[in-house]
């Protein structure tokens, strides 16, 4: 019989699952009893579309059975089942739930971090045995097959005998090493208390052979026998009709993980119970992490919607506006009809109840963090700040109500990050804007030249350093009030100091400055003295409302146009470089003058991280000035 080789990607992954150094082993059951769960929840569907099909609940069970001589543990499922191709597609290559090509080398080396972020799905059962063995049948087949593997050089699928429709999987269990002890998924009250702790909540009876004593009836001296009797060993309550109070963190942890919801812990839970309009069941995670593709078109946002305890979509999109993509979790409802189809569901009333409800939940948790939790909103901030703030810049800014408060930047005094809330109430009195710096990185708006004044001041400055800050911003306006002011803007709100120049000094430099701006013109707008320069000779600020950052991302962007904010020179006149250029102008030397007026410019340039025309020509200068 001709062995089939894996693709290249899932043989990697086997190969590290046979390997496995992870310590979590015990997973292996948790992902076959959720596969088999799902499997079942698809004949349930199945059902619903398909009269033919009747969907008995008491038929459908997951049964684990051990066989100690055999070393063999098999789980059974009476779900939908799959087709000799289906075995071969499903089995053959990698889950789409991650993508192996994604991940480094060196997690792929480790595995600990695949594993732990992906989760992986059926590859691993080979974490604990050597010979896999699916027979299957899938509904309305009259075969059945096997699929059968032992590990990564290959896999078999040959006709095969079963009686009902459903699933057997049939794990060797691996010998125990010096290492390793694997008789412990041998183990009867070991598997109870994996199946306790990971899959509780599966829907569906998971059935084993327990084997307990009893006092032998009718005997004198109390002699026990041992018998063994079927029992069901998740308590298959649902989660979310459980009371709160009976739950605990780790309940809702492994309800997380056992969902895949995610890989990591989640940061924060809601549990919602709605008995008012509406009334519905909800178990919201905030995740810790962000998820590998979040900011990329894979991502797919929305809840698992349930009707009645039955899940009717995986993904609802509806529950969720798109600046709370991140939240996980599931939405029960007993007001929603079963067979809804996404068309209707969009119209749906009690659905948009609902999503307008789980908003403000999530609002409002997310303040609590904020208030009560720092560190963890901090955390949570890390991972999904940035879609905060494209949320309040999408849709014209008509979200910026519900998210203003939740935002965070660096600030330059206090040296992390603080609300816009905390901002405004260290204001001095008589700042009048909220003052903020756009630029690559901390390092680099610490040092740059416009921000001397505003600080100088004593007042505190925002940093922006994420692309979309500045937009947003735009969108927000002003906070309590307080407008915001880029530190670059042309005009500052500041009062002139004491030390301003004289109207006749004014005058004297404005020669200077008009045929400086003609050397510069289509270049900039305006050269003039600087109010806001202390230590440094040059910088350039703009009029108007683009900034030299929004100039730089919009083109940056594909199909950018030709945008150009308006730009001023301005010069520090208390600067020795200031007495260099009205001696140029004065002797008239006009080779002069244009050589410090191009290298000032340049270096604005370089200071805002803006490109040179001519870098060619700016060493050239340099060297000018040098011999
Ligand atoms: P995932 O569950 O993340 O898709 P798996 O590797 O666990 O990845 O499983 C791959 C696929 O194999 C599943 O999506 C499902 O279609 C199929 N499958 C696995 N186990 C079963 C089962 N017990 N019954 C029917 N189909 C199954």
């Amino acid at each position: 019989m001709a062995k089939k080789q894996f693709k290249a990607e899932s043989k990697r992954l086997l190969e590290m699952m046979i390997n496995s150094i992870y310590t979590q082993r015990e997973i292996f059951l948790r992902e076959l009893i959720s596969n088999a769960s799902d499997a079942i929840d698809k004949m349930y569907y199945k059902a619903l579309a398909d009269e033919s099909v009747v969907f008995e609940k008491e038929n459908y069970y997951i049964k684990v059975a051990i066989d100690k001589d055999k070393r063999t543990l098999t789980l059974t499922d009476t779900g939908i089942g799959m087709t000799k191709e289906e075995l071969e597609n499903n089995l053959g290559v990698i889950a789409k739930s991650g993508s192996l090509a994604f991940k480094t080398e060196n997690e792929i080396k480790d595995g600990h971090n695949i594993i732990g972020q992906f989760g992986v799905g059926f590859y691993s059962a080979f974490m604990v045995a050597d010979v896999v063995t699916v027979v299957s049948k899938a509904v309305g087949s009259e075969e059945a097959f096997k699929w059968e593997s032992k590990g990564a050089d290959g896999y078999t699928v040959t006709a095969a005998e079963k009686a009902t429709v459903g699933t057997e999987i049939t794990l060797r269990i691996k010998d125990n090493t010096e290492e390793d002890n694997y008789d412990e998924y041998l183990d009867e009250y070991r598997l109870k208390a994996i199946i306790k702790k990971y899959s509780d909540f599966i829907r569906y009876p998971i059935k084993m052979d327990v084997t307990s004593h009893r006092p032998i009836e009718g005997s004198e001296d109390n002699e026990l026998e041992t018998y063994t009797e079927e029992q069901t060993v998740n308590s298959m309550v649902p989660i979310w009709r459980k009371n709160r109070s009976e739950l605990t963190t780790e309940d809702y942890e492994n309800f997380y993980n056992e969902k895949r919801y995610g890989f990591d812990k989640p940061l924060k839970h809601i549990h919602i119970s709605a008995d008012g309009a509406v009334v519905y069941n909800a178990i919201l995670f905030i995740p810790e992490n962000t998820p590998f593709d979040y900011y990329t078109k894979e991502y797919e946002k929305g809840l698992e919607l349930y009707s009645n305890g039955v899940l009717i979509m995986n993904k609802c999109a509806d529950l969720l506006p798109d600046y709370f993509g991140f939240v996980k979790g599931m939405v029960d409802s007993e007001d929603l009809s079963l067979n809804i189809s996404r068309e209707m569901l969009q119209h749906d009333r009690q659905l948009t109840l609902i999503a307008k409800n789980i908003k403000n939940k999530i609002k409002s948790q997310l303040q609590s963090l904020l208030k009560d939790e720092r560190e963890q909103y901090d955390k949570f901030y890390q991972a999904f700040g940035r879609q905060l703030k494209y949320g309040v810049y999408s849709d014209y800014g008509m979200n910026k109500d519900v998210l203003q408060d939740l935002l965070m930047f660096y600030s330059s005094t206090e040296k992390k990050l603080v609300t816009l809330d905390e901002y405004v109430s260290r204001m001095k009195e008589d700042q009048k804007y909220i003052y903020y710096a756009s630029g690559e990185s901390i390092e680099r708006i610490e040092k740059s030249p416009q921000t001397e004044l505003v600080s100088d001041k004593g007042y505190e400055i925002l940093y922006f350093t994420d692309d979309i800050d500045e937009f947003a911003i735009k969108m927000i306006m002003s906070y309590k009030e307080k407008e915001f002011k880029n530190v670059s803007s042309g005009d500052l709100g500041i009062e002139a100091d004491e030390n301003e120049t004289s109207a006749e000094e004014e005058n004297d430099n404005k020669e200077l400055f008009e045929a400086m701006a003609g050397l510069l013109s289509g270049k900039v707008k305006n050269v003039k003295a600087s109010k806001r320069l202390k230590s440094h000779p040059v910088c350039l600020s703009t009029e108007g409302e683009l900034t030299i950052e929004m100039e730089k991302i919009l083109k940056a962007m594909p199909n950018s146009q030709d945008v150009q904010a308006d730009k001023v020179l301005e010069i520090n006149v208390n600067h020795d470089v200031f007495a260099s250029l009205k001696a140029a102008h004065t002797s008239a030397d006009q080779e002069k003058l244009a050589l410090y007026t191009n290298l000032l410019y340049s270096q604005a340039l370089l200071i805002e991280g803006l490109p040179l025309q001519d870098p060619v020509e700016f060493t050239n200068n340099i060297c000018k000035v040098m011999v």
